[in-house]
C-alpha cells in the first residue's frame, strides 16, 4: 500500500518529497526496503526529502541532517552522522527457572475454518511467573494467532495449552470460566478495543462485576485500578473518544488488570504509539509485572520495543517458532539466520547507512509455505536438506534454534 501511494506521489513529478512517518506501522524488513526505495527515488530523481519521525534510528538513515522538533519549535540541527543513537538493552535479568510454569504451550496448531494450512505449526512454549517473553516476527507470521489462541479467543487444532500445570482441554466449562479471568489480553488498536458507548467506569468494572470480585463501591474499586495505570480518577465518566491514544492505552491496561490476572498477552500494544508514549506504557507494563508479578507474552514486529521489556524472545516464521532464548543471546548471539536478518535490518550505534543489510523477499503466503525449512527461499545459509526436510529444534532449553547448521 505505500508503494501504491508513493507512486501516486511521483505521478506529478516533485521537486520536493514529504514523507510522514512512512514506515511507522511496516515490520523492519519492510521497512528497510521502504526506505531504500525512498532513498533511491530520490536520488534518481533529484529529489529533496523531508523525512518526518519519531524514530532517531531511522533519521539519519536517509538524510544529511536531522532537526529535532519540540513543542513547535526547532531546537537544535545536526549533522547526520553526528547523531548519536540509543543502544540496545546490554542485558536482561534472568527469572528463576524452577517456579512451575505459569502457561505452557505444547505442540500447539491452530488453524482458520476452511484453510488447509496451519497459521500456528507445532508451537512450544514456555512462561515462569513473573517473566516477559517477546514474541518476534513479520507480519502474517502468526504472532497474533497464537496470541489469541493462548487466551482462548482461536480453537486448537492440535496440542495443548497448560495453565499453572493444568490442561485447558481437560476443564469443565465452569473450571475454565474461573481460570478466564487469570489470562487476559491488551490489543494493539487501543480505540476500536475500546466499546465507545462505555464510559471508562463501565469498562473497567465490567469484568469485575461479572466475576463478582466486587462487593462494595465499584467507584471506588475503579479509582484504584485508574491509579495504578496512571489516570485521574475525573477519568471515570469521561468516554474512549475523549483521550489521547497513550491514555486509551492505559484505559486497556486497567481493564486487563482489573481482574487481577496472572499472565497477560500484550498483542502489539505500542505499535501505534509515538515512540516517548511507547517508552511511558512500556515502563508501566514494567511496573505493573514487578507490583503484580505478572507474565506477559508481549507481541511486537519490534526487535528494540521487544528487548526492553522481554527476558526472553521466541522468533517466529510462518507459523513455527525458529529460536527462543534469553534476550542478550537473542540480540547478541543470534543463531538462526532470520533471527540474524531481522537483528541486522534495525539501526544500531556505528551503522553505515550505505551497508543496510539485507533480507531478500518478501514473506511467503501462510496458504502455501515452502517445503523444507519455511524460511530456505529467503536464507543466505540454505544448503540442499533444507529444501527437502523441516530442521527440527536443537539445542538446551536455554537457547533453542530450528535450522539444518545446528544438526549433525
Ligand atoms: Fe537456512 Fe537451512 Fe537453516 Fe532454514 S534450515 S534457516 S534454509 S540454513
Amino acid at each position: 500500500r505505500q508503494r501504491v501511494l508513493l507512486a501516486a506521489t511521483l505521478a506529478c513529478d516533485p521537486d520536493l518529497l514529504i514523507a510522514d512517518e512512512p514506515t511507522t506501522a511496516l515490520d523492519v524488513s519492510v521497512q528497510k526496503d521502504i526506505l531504500a526505495l525512498i532513498r533511491r527515488l530520490c536520488r534518481d530523481r533529484n529529489m529533496a526529502l523531508l523525512f518526518i519521525t519519531h524514530d532517531l534510528n531511522l533519521a539519519p538513515l536517509l538524510t544529511e541532517q536531522v532537526a529535532f522538533m519540540s513543542a513547535g519549535r526547532i531546537e537544535k540541527v545536526v549533522p547526520s552522522a553526528e547523531v548519536v543513537l540509543p543502544a540496545l538493552p546490554q542485558k536482561t535479568e534472568r527469572v528463576p527457572t524452577e517456579a512451575v510454569p505459569v502457561l505452557q504451550a505444547v505442540n500447539l496448531s491452530v488453524s482458520y475454518p476452511g484453510a488447509k494450512q496451519l497459521a500456528v505449526a507445532g508451537v512450544d512454549l514456555e512462561l515462569r511467573p513473573g517473566q516477559a517473553v517477546g514474541l518476534l516476527g513479520e507480519s502474517g507470521c502468526g504472532k497474533t494467532t497464537l496470541g489469541r489462541t493462548l487466551v482462548g479467543l482461536e480453537k486448537i487444532h492440535d496440542g495443548h495449552i497448560k495453565f499453572q500445570g493444568r490442561d485447558l482441554a481437560g476443564l469443565s466449562r465452569k473450571e475454565l470460566r474461573a481460570l478466564r479471568r487469570k489470562i487476559q489480553i491488551i490489543f494493539q488498536d487501543p480505540l476500536s478495543s475500546l466499546n465507545p458507548r462505555m464510559n471508562v467506569l463501565d469498562i473497567v468494572t465490567e469484568g469485575i462485576l461479572a466475576f463478582k470480585l466486587i462487593h462494595g463501591d465499584r467507584e471506588k474499586a475503579a479509582r484504584g485500578i485508574l491509579k495504578d495505570v496512571g489516570l485521574d480518577a475525573d477519568a471515570l465518566y469521561r468516554y474512549p473518544h475523549e483521550f489521547s491514544g497513550g491514555q486509551r492505552q492505559r484505559i486497556n491496561i486497567a481493564r486487563a488488570i482489573s481482574l487481577k490476572p496472572d499472565f497477560i498477552v500484550c498483542d502489539e500494544p505500542v505499535s501505534a504509539l509515538d515512540v516517548s508514549i511507547q517508552a511511558q506504557i512500556i515502563n508501566l507494563l514494567l511496573d505493573l509485572r514487578e507490583k503484580y508479578h505478572l507474565s506477559y507474552l508481549f507481541i511486537s514486529h519490534d526487535l528494540s520495543v521487544v528487548s526492553h521489556i522481554a527476558n526472553r524472545i521466541a522468533v517466529m516464521y510462518l507459523g513455527r517458532i525458529v529460536e527462543f532464548g534469553e534476550t542478550g543471546d537473542i540480540v547478541f548471539h543470534p543463531k538462526h539466520p532470520y533471527t540474524k536478518a531481522l537483528i541486522s535490518a534495525v539501526p544500531q550505534p556505528g551503522f553505515h547507512r550505505e551497508k543496510w543489510p539485507a533480507l531478500e523477499g518478501s514473506t511467503p503466503s501462510p496458504s502455501a509455505p515452502p517445503k523444507g525449512c519455511r524460511f530456505h527461499p529467503r536464507c543466505p545459509e540454505v544448503m540442499a536438506v533444507c529444501r527437502k526436510e523441516a530442521p527440527r529444534k536443537t539445542g538446551k532449553d536455554s537457547h533453542t534454534v530450528c535450522c539444518h547448521l545446528y544438526t549433525k
